[in-house]
């Protein structure tokens, strides 16, 4: 997990994507009205992305193995606190469908040998 605040740079971010837009739109004077719909999306897919990443990456499941020892999150089959096999790329779709690329802490169940990612904040 990155150490910086949520959010810092997006700003820049989003400054970038609204000259992408910009540009396309030059670039593109005779788009139709479905094709342009589709370029804005796509940029604006992108905010949502970039937005998701860093917001579930500052959570406390990312990194667990930081949390205290009874906070940890629990073994869904047989209840036992859940060791961190350390960061892994998880890859998920978003409702609009685009990838997610997250860096999550895998636990591993010392008990049952039950591997996985914990779900929730
Ligand atoms: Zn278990």
């Amino acid at each position: 997990m990155a150490d910086k605040t949520i959010g810092s740079d997006w700003l820049r971010y989003f400054q970038a994507v609204q000259q992408q837009v910009l540009d396309w739109n030059r670039d593109h004077p005779k788009a139709t009205w479905a094709e342009l719909d589709a370029a804005v999306w796509r940029q604006l897919s992108g905010v949502h992305t970039r937005m998701m990443e860093d917001v579930v990456a500052a959570r406390p499941l990312a990194s667990f193995s930081q949390m205290p020892e009874d906070e940890r999150p629990r073994c869904s089959e047989c209840g036992d606190r859940l060791q961190s096999r350390g960061a892994k790329t998880r890859k998920l779709r978003s409702v609009g469908q685009e990838m997610i690329r997250l860096e999550r802490a895998e636990g591993v169940c010392p008990t049952c040998g039950r591997a996985f990612f914990p779900s929730g904040p």
